[in-house]
């Protein structure tokens, strides 16, 4: 169930912010390539307006004027005079006349038919200062013979009785090329950033499961331990109830008592279960007012006294000299505390043994209430006291104990967490435990 909801979770993820990636990528395409585009256009135009205003102060066309123009732009100029194709070409290549090395005239047709079809569609408007008797038009067109696009700029001149054309074009192979350059980085890099957000999507997706699936895992490990406690009273209440039915009448007497210990023994168990339940629900009612904890501490006292001297264990009571504030909590809450930390020790310490509580109230940066209860018993060994305030966490030692679930210490924590206190436990000398409870002062 997880791992499906972690693909999904990365899938969701990683797809979302890589489409948006992709989709300001291609916004930033077509808005660059678009601005090359205009960019190169103008820079033609403005080629074309110096040619222009170098042509209008000069009576005559320099063939070497025209092919370092041509060299140092990578322009293709074609030169008409009287309507009939000039041999500039040639002449520049040889520098002589040779009338059968006409150059191809193919993209001059081409260019001139796209002016005339622009022309007809009234999509252009030519440039024109009749005073110096030129009139120039640019434009783009596709060449049919190449495959090429171009810009093109025809400059139509008129001087008396000589009219002489100058077509200028562009190839914008290289333009292209540089476009074509630009979309395979960005296919790069946004199948780097995909790769990139995909194992992003996986960690943090992964990282957010966690807390939900170690959550999802100790509620099953506990409705698990809980059903297993719960089976040991109930199968010996069941088989104790089917032997009843054949005993005697005395024997009838002692299986009662079993089935009346096993059933109290499960309502102790279902008690606890209930107040985890409420605590992990956030429905751990704490009902807070003024208490005085030295009663607490007396009335836990005298409540173990009986139970100590029965199993010779000796129980002390230590309290402060000077009176103490009172302390803001559940009274009830604190003494189930008290009861649970008793009730370990005594349980946990053999015979002839020391248990002791004691109450301190500690001023330090922040004043707090200290219980302690210590005990001279088995003691916890240092790998299990990381564990024992765990839900179903007892020592392999005390695993015997029966009544002892393994749910006292973990409530205990609840309640003090809930006070905003602390509970800890530690090694007594010479031997033993000392569990210490802090409340706020
Ligand atoms: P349990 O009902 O089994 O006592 P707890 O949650 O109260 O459950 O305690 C968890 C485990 O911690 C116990 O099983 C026991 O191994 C250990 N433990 C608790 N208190 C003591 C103590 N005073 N001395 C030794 N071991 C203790």
């Amino acid at each position: 169930m997880f791992r499906k909801a972690h693909y999904l979770f990365t899938l969701l993820c990683a797809g979302t912010t890589s489409a948006i990636m992709i989709l300001m990528s291609l916004l930033y395409l077509r808005v660059s390539e678009s601005s090359l585009q205009n960019n190169q256009f103008t820079s033609f135009q403005n080629d074309i307006s110096t040619i222009v205003s170098v042509l209008e102060q000069s009576t005559y066309i320099s063939i070497q004027w025209l092919s370092g123009l041509e060299a140092r732009n990578d322009y293709i100029i074609y030169v008409v005079d009287n309507d009939k194709p000039f041999l500039y070409n040639t002449l520049k290549q040889n520098m002589e006349y040779d009338p059968d090395a006409l150059p191809d005239q193919t993209l001059l047709a081409e260019s001139l038919q796209a002016r005339d079809a622009m022309f007809e569609a009234e999509s252009a408007i030519p440039l024109d200062n009749t005073w110096f008797g030129i009139i120039h038009i640019e434009y783009e067109f596709t060449s049919s013979s190449t495959g090429e696009d171009y810009y093109s700029s025809l400059i139509d001149i008129e001087r008396g009785t000589t009219h002489s054309q100058i077509v200028i074009l562009n190839p914008l192979s290289r333009l292209q090329a540089q476009i074509l350059h630009q979309r395979l980085l960005f296919l790069l890099l946004d199948f780097v950033a995909l790769l990139a957000f995909s194992v992003f999507s996986w960690s943090f997706t992964g990282k957010l499961l966690k807390p939900l699936k170690e959550n999802h895992e100790n509620q099953m490990q506990f409705i698990a331990s809980a059903s297993h406690e719960l089976r040991t009273p109930l199968s010996v209440i069941l088989a104790t109830n089917e032997c009843c039915a054949s005993a005697t009448a005395e024997e009838q007497a002692g299986f009662f008592h079993t089935i009346r210990k096993e059933g109290k023994r499960m309502n102790n168990l279902i008690d606890d279960l209930l107040t985890l339940a409420h605590s992990d629900t956030n429905r751990f009612m704490i009902e807070r007012k003024p208490a005085e904890l030295d009663t607490l501490c007396t009335n836990a006292y005298e409540a173990f006294e009986p139970l100590c001297r029965q199993k010779r264990l000796s129980l002390s009571l230590t309290m402060p000299e000077t009176p103490l504030p009172r302390c803001v909590c559940d009274p009830e809450r604190i003494a189930q505390v008290l009861s649970i930390l008793l009730h370990n020790a005594v349980s946990y310490t053999p015979e002839g043994g020391q248990v002791s509580l004691a109450l301190a109230w500690r001023q330090e940066r922040k004043n707090f209430f200290e219980i302690t209860v210590s005990d001279t018993g088995i003691g916890i060994s240092d790998s299990d006291k990381k564990y024992i305030f765990n839900r179903f966490y007892r020592a392999e030692k005390s695993r015997s104990g029966k009544g002892h679930f393994g749910l006292g210490l973990s409530i205990a924590f609840e309640i003090v967490t809930a006070h905003r206190g602390r509970i800890s436990v530690q090694d007594n000398v010479p031997g033993g435990s000392v569990f210490v409870v802090r409340l706020p002062g």
